[in-house]
């Protein structure tokens, strides 16, 4: 059982308890998005156990009436054991869905097999499957560029993973500035909408200004248990938020990395062992 701790970031062990969840913040007017932790499969049996719990989840929620997605992490569905069980893994969870689909995106080596698959998808469905794309490497501008004639959504995050100075900005500063000119040229060329996937106050009051500016749709994504006030805030105000929510067996090195990407989140963890 995942302890009340670890609660406040994952929603459960199994999709029964992440599904609970979602229909809770659903009633706040948020919008899910559904994520079974899980990556780096070396052996295919676990790649593929992974991609059939996926479609399993997707057939129950175009059984349910919820505002819910999901999103998968390429390694999670076999992109280490080869790009083709990756993509046979994609292809059949996306085939399953009535819902949206979104491929997180993971370090700089898997880029571009991964907008590979997304552009094909994007194609193929006509806009039914978004990518995340990362403002700290320095091609994404460029990759922007080709995303945006394509249908589909692209949610930009700052970028979660240690990169090569060579080809990523480093410096905190360097890639505010970087998601800035991102979140501009995106609002300027994205006629399907913008995914901003930050907490950051900065970036979504300048979402709201791009908006107000150019009339673009936008919607902001936050985690689980991360500056949730806010997100209610958000919702309440008319803004579409959706709630990125990762759920399953693997919650222990999830929790441990939100505990320690932030005193803040340290500290929250330590005062609910205390208390
Ligand atoms: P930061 O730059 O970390 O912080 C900026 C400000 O935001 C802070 O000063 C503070 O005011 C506020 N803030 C941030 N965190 C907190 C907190 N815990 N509590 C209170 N305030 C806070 N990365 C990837 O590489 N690939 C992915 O596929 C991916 N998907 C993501 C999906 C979603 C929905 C989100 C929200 C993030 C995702 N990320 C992904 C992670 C992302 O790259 C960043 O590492 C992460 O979001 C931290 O950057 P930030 O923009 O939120 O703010």
């Amino acid at each position: 059982m995942i302890p009340p701790i670890a609660n406040n970031f994952v929603a459960g062990e199994d999709s029964d308890t992440a599904l609970a969840h979602v229909e809770e913040l659903n009633r706040q007017g948020i919008g899910a998005i559904l994520n079974l932790l899980g990556e780096h499969y070396e052996e295919r049996a676990g790649a593929d156990a992974d991609a059939d719990a996926y479609v399993e989840l997707v057939e129950e929620l175009a059984g349910r009436d919820l505002d819910a997605c999901v999103s998968v992490k390429p390694s999670q569905i076999g992109l280490d054991v080869s790009a083709a069980v990756f993509e046979e893994n994609l292809a059949r969870i996306v085939d399953a869905a009535d819902c949206f689909v979104w491929i997180d995106m993971e370090d700089h080596e898997t880029t571009d097999v991964t907008l590979d698959a997304y552009e094909r998808h994007a194609v193929e469905t006509d806009g039914r499957v978004g990518l995340c794309t990362q403002a700290n490497l320095k091609r994404t501008p460029d990759d922007l560029e080709r995303l945006a004639p394509l249908p589909g959504k692209v949610r930009l995050v700052k970028g979660a993973y240690d990169e090569p100075k060579a080809i990523a900005h480093k410096q905190k500063a360097r890639v505010d500035e970087a998601y800035r000119d991102c979140l501009r040229y995106m609002f300027e060329a994205f006629e399907g909408g913008v995914a901003v996937g930050s907490h950051d106050p900065a970036m979504i009051d300048l979402a709201a200004d791009l908006h107000a500016e150019h009339g673009t749709d936008y919607e902001v994504q936050m985690l689980m248990g991360v500056r949730e006030d806010a997100q209610a805030e958000l919702a309440a105000s008319g803004v579409e938020v959706n709630q990125y929510i990762p759920y399953g067996s693997k919650w222990f090195q999830y929790f441990y990395r939100r505990v320690r990407e932030r005193k803040e989140n340290a500290l929250f963890a330590l005062r609910a062992v205390l208390s």
